[in-house]
C-alpha cells in the first residue's frame, strides 16, 4: 500500500500579491499585456517549482486565473454574452476583462457580468450567462497551454478544470435552461480533455463541488451523461468535490465511471465510512484531510491515528480538503504575529508540508518524521490549554443574555414615526453605503503611518482632512444622510478585529476576494471582548462637520465571523454571540454620543448559509439572533440600518425581515431589481434601499437608468419606504467615477420626488 499527496490548487495572487499589482497596472494603462503575461508566467513557475520541491506528487496546473476560474471556464466554452461583441475564435484578454469588469468609453459602455459568492466562501465568481440560440465553441486553450508551459519547465502537472455540471449549475439562463446546452458543453470538454491527453496529461482534476449541494434530477442526469462521455476522452479523471459532505449524492458520485474521486473529509467526515465500503476497488481515493478553508495547523498525530488504518486497506492520495485558494500563501512571510499564536497556524505552504510529513509517516512509519510529529503535537497541546483562549468574564456575560436583549423596544411602525420626527428626511432619501474611495493618497498615508514615517498626529490630521472634505462634498451635492467615508479603515472587518481582543492579524495573509481584490481575514483565536469604544471619535468628528445626519458605521457580528478565519474549537454560533455583545456595546456608545442613525453592515450574512437546505434554519436563527442582540440596545428613535451586498434574498426573506433593521440597503443594480418583486410579495415591512448604482464596475450610471430602476422599485414598494443608494461601499472606486455617479444618483432621487408629486 502506498500513499501519495496531491494539491488541488494554490493561491494564484502571488506571495506578495504580484498578480494584483500587475493586473491593476495593466488595467490602468501603465503596463503592457506582455508585461502582465510575464508576471503571471513567473508566478506559475514559482508555484509549480515550490510544490515540486516540497514533494507533492500531483501538482495542479490551470488553477491559475487572471480573474476567476468560472469566468475562465465560460471563456473556454465560448459562453460570451452578446454585449461584449465577441465574434468567435479565441476570447482575447480585452474581451475577458470586459466580461469581468465592464467597460466605459464614450461610444460603447458595457456592464460587467454578474458576480456572486463561490459556494460558502468569500471568493466571488462571475456568473455564467446563457441565452437562447447561443453558440458555444471552444474559445480558450488555457488549460492546455498551462499544462504545456509546466511541462516545458520540467514539471508534470495534473490540470484542473471546473466540471461541466457545476458550471451549468452556476449558470444563469436568461430565457433558456442552461442544461439545454449540456451536449454542447460535453463536446467542448471532450475536445479539451482529448487535447490534454494528446499533450501527455495522465490525470485531470475535474472539480464538481456541485456534488455537495442538494441536486435535482436534471443535475443528476447531467452527471451521468457527462461523465459517461468524458471518462472516455483520454485522461484519467479525478472527480473532485469539496466544501461539504456528499451524503445522499455519494452513490451518484460512486456510480460515475471516473478513475478517482476526491472528498472533503474535513467537512464531510461522515462520508468516509460509506466511501470505503462502496468504492470500486480500482477507484483511486483522494482524501481531503488538511483543512483548505482554515488556517489552523493540523494535529498530525491525531490525524495519523485516523488515517493509518485506512492506508492499510488501500492505496490513497491525501490532499487538502479543497483548493488552497482560500488560505494565505506562506506563514513564513509573517514577521509580527505573536509567537504563541503563530505556532497554531498553517498557511498554504505549511499545509503542503504537513501533507508531505503525513506521506512519510504513512509510507515509512512515524519514526521517520518523529521530530515533526512531536512539534505538531506540542503546538496542539499548547493551543488546547492556553489561557489566551478562554476568558471567564466572557462566559459569565454570555450567561446573562436574555431574549429581551435581542428585541427593540417597540415594533417598526412606531419606531419609524419617532425616527422621522427627528430626522425629517425627504421621500427617496439619498445616502451611500459607507466608504469613499481609498485613493493612493489614503493608502500611502496609512502605509507611511504603519512604517512609522508618519506620526500619529500627522496621520490623524490627514484622515480628518479627508473625512471633513468628504462630508462637505456630500453636503454640497445634496445627499441627505452622510457617511464619514471610512478612510481610517483598512478593511471593514480588520478594523474592528484590531480593536477587539481575541484576534490576531497577518502582515501578508492575503486571500483573493474577486479579481485583483484581496482581503486579509483576521484570525479569531480566542474569546472576544471590546476593551474600549472603537468608532465614536471618528463619528463625533464627522457629525461636527455637518447639520445633516451622519451615520455611525459598524460591521455586524455575522459578517465579522464569516470574513474571519474562526476558531475550530467551539461552534461558530458561540463565537458569533461573543462578537454580538462586543458590537452591541459600540452601538450603545454611538447612540450616547448622539448618533441618530447607526448602520450595522451584514454584508456576509448570506454567505454563511450552509450549502444544504436542511441546515439553513439553524444557521439563520443564530445569525439573526446575533444581529438583533447587536442592534437592540438602543431607543426607538435611533434608526438602525443594515447593508447586505448580494441580491439573492428570495429564499431567506423571513429571516431578513426578522433582523428588524429599520432600513436595509441591498445589491440590485446588477440583477435589475428582480429581487424587489420578492420583497414586495413577501410584504417586507421596513425600509429598503435597492442599490441603483453598480459600484463593482468603473462604469458611470446615467440619471435615466437609475430613474428607471427606481421606477421599477416604486412599482413594488411605497415611496416612503424607499432609499436611494449605491449597491455597496465606494472604496474600490476612483473619485472621478464616484463624483459624477453620485451626482446623477441625487438627480435621479429628485426626479423621483417630482414624479411622486403627480401621483
Ligand atoms: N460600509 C462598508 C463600506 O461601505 C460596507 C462594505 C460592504 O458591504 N462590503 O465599505
Ligand atoms: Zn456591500
Amino acid at each position: 500500500m502506498s500513499v501519495k499527496v496531491a494539491n488541488l490548487g494554490f493561491p494564484r495572487i502571488g506571495p506578495r500579491r504580484e498578480l494584483k499589482f500587475a493586473l491593476e497596472s495593466f488595467w490602468g494603462g501603465r503596463s503592457s499585456e506582455a508585461e502582465l503575461e510575464k508576471t503571471a508566467a513567473e508566478l506559475r513557475h514559482e508555484t509549480w517549482q515550490l510544490q515540486d520541491k516540497l514533494g507533492i506528487d500531483y501538482i495542479p496546473s490551470n488553477d491559475f486565473s487572471f480573474y476567476d476560474h468560472v469566468l475562465d471556464t465560460s471563456a473556454m466554452l465560448g459562453a460570451v454574452p452578446e454585449r461584449y461583441g465577441f465574434k468567435g475564435g479565441k476570447v482575447d484578454l480585452a474581451t475577458y476583462f470586459a466580461m469581468a469588469r465592464g467597460t466605459t468609453s464614450a461610444d460603447h459602455s458595457v456592464t460587467a457580468m454578474e458576480m456572486t459568492k463561490w459556494f460558502d466562501t468569500n471568493y466571488h465568481y462571475m456568473v455564467p450567462e446563457l441565452v437562447k440560440g447561443q453558440k458555444l465553441a471552444l474559445a480558450s486553450t488555457k488549460a492546455l497551454d498551462l499544462y504545456n508551459e509546466a511541462k516545458a519547465a520540467g514539471i508534470e502537472t495534473r490540470p484542473v478544470l471546473l466540471g461541466p455540471v457545476t458550471w451549468l449549475s452556476l449558470a444563469k439562463g436568461r430565457d433558456v435552461n442552461p442544461f439545454d446546452y449540456l451536449d454542447d458543453v460535453i463536446s467542448i470538454y471532450t475536445d479539451v480533455l482529448e487535447s490534454l491527453a494528446k499533450a501527455g496529461a495522465k490525470w485531470v482534476q475535474i472539480d464538481e463541488p456541485a456534488l455537495v449541494l442538494d441536486l435535482n434530477d436534471q443535475q443528476k442526469a447531467a452527471f451521468k451523461k457527462a461523465y459517461d462521455k468524458l471518462s472516455k476522452a483520454g485522461p484519467s479523471l479525478m472527480l473532485t468535490s469539496y466544501f461539504g459532505r456528499l451524503a445522499d449524492n455519494l452513490d451518484l458520485a460512486l456510480s460515475l465511471p471516473v478513475s478517482g474521486i476526491h472528498l472533503d473529509l474535513i467537512r464531510g467526515k461522515e462520508d468516509q465510512k460509506a466511501l470505503l465500503e462502496k468504492a470500486r476497488p480500482d477507484l483511486v481515493l483522494s482524501l481531503g484531510v488538511i483543512d483548505g478553508r482554515n488556517i489552523w495547523r493540523t494535529d498530525l498525530d491525531a490525524l495519523l491515528d485516523w488515517v493509518e488504518p485506512l492506508a492499510k486497506t488501500r492505496d490513497l492520495i491525501l490532499a487538502p480538503s479543497c483548493s488552497l485558494l482560500h488560505v494565505p500563501v506562506d506563514l513564513k512571510a509573517e514577521k509580527k504575529i505573536d509567537a504563541e499564536v503563530a505556532q497554531w497556524l498553517a498557511f498554504a505552504h505549511q499545509k503542503l508540508e504537513e501533507l508531505v510529513i503525513l506521506k512519510k509517516a504513512l509510507n515509512k512509519g512515524r519514526n521517520e518524521v518523529a521530530l515533526e510529529l512531536a512539534d505538531s503535537a506540542k503546538a496542539a497541546e499548547n493551543r488546547r490549554s492556553s489561557p489566551r483562549i478562554h476568558n471567564p468574564q466572557v462566559a459569565k456575560r454570555l450567561a446573562t443574555v436574555t431574549p429581551q436583549m435581542a428585541q427593540r423596544l417597540s415594533p417598526y411602525p412606531k419606531r419609524a414615526a419617532l425616527q422621522q420626527e427627528g430626522l425629517k428626511l425627504p421621500l427617496y432619501p439619498t445616502t451611500t453605503i459607507g466608504s469613499f474611495p481609498q485613493t493612493t493618497e489614503v493608502r500611502q498615508a496609512r502605509a507611511k503611518h504603519r512604517r512609522g514615517e508618519l506620526d500619529d498626529a500627522g496621520y490623524t490630521q490627514f484622515l480628518r482632512e479627508q473625512t471633513a472634505a468628504t462630508i462637505h462634498w456630500q453636503e454640497e451635492i445634496g445627499l441627505d444622510v452622510l457617511v464619514h467615508g471610512e478612510f481610517e479603515r483598512n478593511d471593514m472587518v480588520q478594523y474592528f478585529g484590531e480593536q477587539l481582543s481575541g484576534f490576531v492579524f497577518t502582515n501578508n495573509g492575503w486571500v483573493q476576494s474577486y479579481g485583483s481584490r484581496c482581503v486579509r481575514p483576521p484570525i479569531l483565536f480566542g474569546d472576544v471582548t471590546r476593551p474600549k469604544a472603537m468608532t465614536v471619535e471618528w463619528w463625533a468628528f464627522s457629525q461636527a462637520q455637518s447639520e445633516k445626519p451622519v451615520k455611525g458605521m459598524l460591521t455586524g457580528p455575522v459578517t465579522i465571523l464569516n470574513w474571519s478565519f474562526v476558531r475550530n474549537d467551539q461552534p461558530r454560533s458561540e463565537s458569533c454571540r461573543q462578537l454580538a455583545l462586543a458590537i452591541r456595546d459600540e452601538v450603545v456608545d454611538l447612540e450616547k454620543a448622539g448618533a441618530k442613525i447607526i448602520q450595522i453592515d451584514e454584508a456576509a450574512l448570506r454567505e454563511g448559509l450552509p450549502l444544504r437546505r436542511n441546515e439553513w434554519q439553524t444557521y439563520l436563527d443564530w445569525a439573526v439572533e446575533s444581529f438583533r442582540l447587536t442592534a437592540s440596545g438602543v431607543q426607538d428613535k435611533t434608526q438602525i440600518h443594515s447593508h447586505m451586498c448580494y441580491s439573492e434574498f428570495n429564499d431567506i426573506l423571513p429571516s431578513i425581515a426578522a433582523m428588524d433593521a429599520d432600513a436595509l440597503s441591498i445589491e440590485t443594480a446588477r440583477s435589475q431589481m428582480e429581487l424587489l418583486q420578492a420583497f414586495a410579495s413577501y410584504e417586507y415591512p421596513n425600509q429598503i434601499g435597492p442599490g441603483v448604482y453598480d459600484i463593482h464596475s468603473p462604469r458611470i450610471p446615467s440619471v435615466k437608468e437609475m430613474v428607471e430602476l427606481l421606477r421599477l422599485a416604486r412599482k413594488y414598494l411605497p415611496a416612503d419606504r424607499l432609499w436611494v443608494n449605491p449597491d455597496c461601499g465606494l472604496k474600490t472606486r476612483r473619485w472621478e467615477e464616484v463624483k459624477p455617479s453620485l451626482l446623477a444618483m441625487v438627480a435621479a432621487a429628485h426626479q423621483m420626488r417630482e414624479e411622486e408629486k403627480t401621483k
